[in-house]
């Protein structure tokens, strides 16, 4: 690409990702009520009255009108605006890491899969499959133009993810009869496996482990709460319930990956916490019963996003930081 024309491409690349952060806040918010993402237009969820184009541009829109509805003043979260920024940000830094090439495109469609992935999980306790299935997909397909070899490491990967993360459920149950993980983790796993190879997965599973324990303990020690309370049951009692039928689960066993890594450093706050790893939500009936989050349980999905971008970004950073034996083989290089 001729050099004067680079910035051009680049701004152009971040108005694209404020945009596709625009259309992943719409994602966000209907996906998990099982509504399309296509039709009808948005609207405002008091006055219903729908957003004029003028209001939907990314990030200026939610300035002009100060994160309130133009009709009726309602405020609109400042997750929209969040979401198109980093989505932007996010599209500059992979641009940063692979300049103009097929792995660029593989990072922006992967950043299009996990940004939602992670919101969605981290509000309501899901990961849902219409999200993850498709992910695994386009993160086989985006390989192939790499050749024959990144194609079945992506294959090797999505089984790996999905099988290692299997193990630590049925050893969790094993060790405390309890569902250990999120039924949706195994998937979020295979679709980081497909996209980033069974080479991430080691590095993927030790980074979200360490860095979400120690997210969760600082927020428990300071909230009391490692991760948000349930989803506020819908305010309208006419609503359809929402099509998931049981949150996944999340418990402070998460940490044993960790702990074949860094038991000293865990040890401690795993036997504290194993004390307070929730009830079976299946009771003697052999009913499923309402789920409802305990203060030590913490959505694991946007941990191990975050750990998926940190390999594919920041990789080689890490490894030229700290450039010894386990380093290597831990991050896969
Ligand atoms: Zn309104």
């Amino acid at each position: 690409m001729p050099a004067p024309l680079e910035p051009v491409f680049v701004g152009f690349l971040f108005f694209a990702g404020l945009s596709i952060g625009s259309f992943l806040n719409v994602v966000i918010a209907r996906v998990p009520e099982g509504l399309s993402v296509v039709s009808p237009r948005s609207r405002c969820p008091k006055c219903e009255q729908p957003i004029a184009w003028y209001d939907n541009v990314p990030v200026v829109s939610w300035l002009v009108l100060r994160g309130k509805c133009r009709g009726c003043g309602t405020p609109i979260s400042p997750r929209y605006l969040l979401v198109e920024l980093l989505t932007g940000l996010l599209f500059l830094a992979a641009w940063a890491r692979f300049g103009w090439d097929w792995p660029l495109v593989l990072a922006l469609v992967l950043l299009t899969f996990l940004i939602p992935l992670t919101f969605i999980d981290a509000e309501r306790w899901i990961l849902p499959f219409e999200l993850t299935l498709p992910g695994i997909a386009f993160g086989l397909l985006v390989r192939i133009p790499l050749g024959l070899s990144p194609v079945l490491g992506g294959l090797k990967g999505a089984v790996l993810g999905y099988l290692v993360f299997r193990a630590l459920e049925f050893f969790g149950w094993l060790a405390f009869r309890k569902e250990a993980l999120g039924a949706g983790d195994k998937f979020l796993m295979a679709l980081i496996g497909a996209f980033l190879s069974w080479r991430a997965l080691l590095a993927v599973v030790f980074l979200s482990s360490l860095q979400g324990a120690l997210f969760g303990l600082a927020r428990l020690w300071l909230t009391g709460r490692a991760g948000p309370t349930a989803p506020e049951a819908s305010a309208d009692p006419q609503a359809p319930p929402p099509p998931e039928p049981a949150p996944p689960k999340m418990s402070w066993a998460f940490l044993a990956p960790g702990l074949s890594f860094g038991r000293r450093l865990l040890l401690v706050p795993y036997s504290v916490l194993l004390q307070n790893i929730p009830d079976d939500p299946v009771d003697e009936g052999g009913e499923e019963v309402e789920w409802t989050p305990e203060a030590t349980n913490l959505p694991f999905g946007p941990w191990l996003a975050a750990a998926a971008l940190e390999w594919l970004l920041l990789g080689p950073v890490m490894v030229d930081l700290l450039p010894v034996g386990p380093v290597r083989t831990v991050m896969g290089f």
